[in-house]
C-alpha cells in the first residue's frame, strides 16, 4: 500500500479560508453579536409559520427548478424567468459566476478591502486575483480598476456597498466605469445591501442590468430580509450568464425551507423593510455619535460602520467583547462593526468613547 495521500489541486495550497464573525461569547454578562451584518431582528412570525410547515416534508428534496420563488422574483423586478438564478446564498452563486467565467489564466479583479469570499472562490477557481486598492477615502477607484483590465480579465467585482467599508459608488461614475470595461468582460454587481441604502445617486443595478448584457446584479435574503441562515440569494442576468448559472449549481441545493421562507418574505415586505427602516435610523445615530466623539468615520450605505484603527485594531476589539459588544476586526486594519440592537449600538458607542479619550 502506498503512503501517498491523494492528489490535490495545487491552486487549493494557501488559500485564504473565510472567517465568519464570531459568535457573541455564552455565559457572558451580555454579549451582542455585531460581527456577522446580521439582521438582529427575530424571524417575522409569518415567516417563521411558513417555514415550521415546510420542515414537515424535509424527507422530500426541494423543487430543483426553484419554480414559486423564480417567478415571485420575474414579476418583482419585472425580469424574464431566464434571466434569473438562485444559489445557496449570493456567495453561492458568486462563486458559480467564478467557475463559469475564470479558470488557470485568467483574471478577476475586485477592491481590497473588499468583500472576503472574492480572494477565496477565485483562487478556488485557480484563477488570479487582481486587488485594486480602494480610494484614501476608504471607495472603490472604478478609474484604477478599469486601468487594470488586460485581456485575460474575465469578471470585475463591484461591491456596492462594499464590505466591510459601507461606502458606494453613484451613478456617474459607475456608468463611466461601464462604458469603459470590455463588452465580454462580466461586471458582478454585489449588491447584497441594496435595501440600506438611501443616497438617491447611488443606481440600482436591476436598471443597469436592463441596458447593458455584461452586467449581472447580485442579491441576497440573508441582510435586509433576515434570512442568513437559510441560505438563498440570487442573480438577474442576461442569458448566457443565467444559463451558465443554472448549469453550474448544485442540485437541490437550495432548500425548500429557504424557498418558501424568500417568497413568503417578499411578500412581507412592507414589515421587513419597515424594520430596514429603523435599522437605518440607528446606522445613522451611530455615525454621527462616533463622529461627535472625534472618529473619522466614511459614509455608510449600509447596516455597518467601519472604524480604520491600524495598529490599534485587535486592542480595540478586545475591549468591545469586554463590553460586551463581538466586532468583526480586520488585524492592522480596522473594524467593521454591524448595526444591531439599540442597547448593543449603545455598549459600542460607549466603548469608542473611553477608547477614544486613550488615544
Ligand atoms: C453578506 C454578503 C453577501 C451575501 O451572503 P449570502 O451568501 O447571501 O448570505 C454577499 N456579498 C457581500 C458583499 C456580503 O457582505
Amino acid at each position: 500500500m502506498s503512503e501517498t495521500s491523494p492528489k490535490l489541486r495545487a491552486e487549493l495550497e494557501g488559500i485564504p479560508t473565510y472567517k465568519p464573525g464570531k459568535p457573541a461569547a455564552a455565559g457572558g454578562p451580555v454579549a451582542y453579536k455585531l460581527s456577522s451584518n446580521e439582521n438582529p431582528y427575530p424571524p417575522l412570525p409569518g415567516v417563521m409559520e411558513t417555514v415550521a410547515a415546510a420542515a414537515g416534508s424535509f424527507n422530500r428534496y426541494p423543487d430543483m427548478a426553484c419554480t414559486a420563488l423564480m417567478s415571485e422574483l420575474a414579476d418583482r423586478f419585472a425580469v424574464p424567468l431566464t434571466h434569473l438564478a438562485t444559489g445557496t446564498g449570493s456567495v453561492g452563486v458568486a462563486q458559480q459566476l467564478v467557475q463559469a467565467t475564470s479558470g488557470p489564466g485568467d483574471e478577476v479583479i475586485y477592491a481590497w478591502r473588499s468583500f472576503e469570499a472574492y480572494p477565496i472562490i477565485t483562487q478556488i477557481s485557480g484563477a488570479t486575483s487582481v486587488r485594486v486598492p480602494l480610494t484614501p477615502g476608504d471607495v472603490h477607484d472604478l478609474d484604477a480598476m478599469a486601468d487594470a483590465v488586460t485581456d485575460r480579465t474575465r469578471l470585475i467585482f463591484v461591491c456596492n456597498p462594499n464590505n466591510p467599508t459601507g461606502t458606494v459608488v453613484r451613478r456617474a461614475e459607475l456608468e463611466r466605469f461601464l462604458d469603459r470595461v470590455p463588452s465580454d468582460v462580466l461586471v458582478v454587481l454585489d449588491e447584497a445591501y441594496r435595501e440600506f441604502m438611501r443616497d438617491p445617486e447611488v443606481p440600482d443595478g436591476v436598471e443597469i442590468y436592463r441596458r447593458r448584457p455584461n452586467v449581472c446584479v447580485l442579491r441576497t435574503f440573508s441582510k435586509a430580509y433576515g434570512l442568513a441562515g437559510l441560505r438563498v440569494g440570487f442573480a438577474i442576468a442576461h442569458e448566457p450568464v443565467a444559463a451558465a448559472l443554472r448549469k453550474t449549481a448544485v442540485p437541490f441545493g437550495v432548500s425548500q425551507l429557504a424557498q418558501d421562507a424568500a417568497v413568503a418574505s417578499l411578500r412581507a415586505e412592507d414589515a421587513l423593510l419597515g424594520r430596514v427602516g429603523s435599522l437605518v435610523c440607528e446606522r445613522n445615530r451611530v455615525v454621527e455619535t462616533l463622529r461627535g466623539q472625534g472618529w473619522t468615520v466614511p459614509e455608510t450605505q449600509a447596516n455597518f460602520v467601519w472604524l480604520r484603527l491600524g495598529e490599534r485594531t485587535v486592542d480595540f476589539a478586545a475591549v468591545c467583547e469586554q463590553a460586551g459588544v463581538v466586532v468583526r476586526p480586520f488585524p492592522g486594519e480596522g473594524v467593521r462593526v454591524t448595526i444591531g440592537e439599540t442597547e448593543a449600538n449603545d455598549i459600542f458607542l460607549k466603548t469608542t468613547e473611553g477608547f477614544r479619550k486613550e488615544l
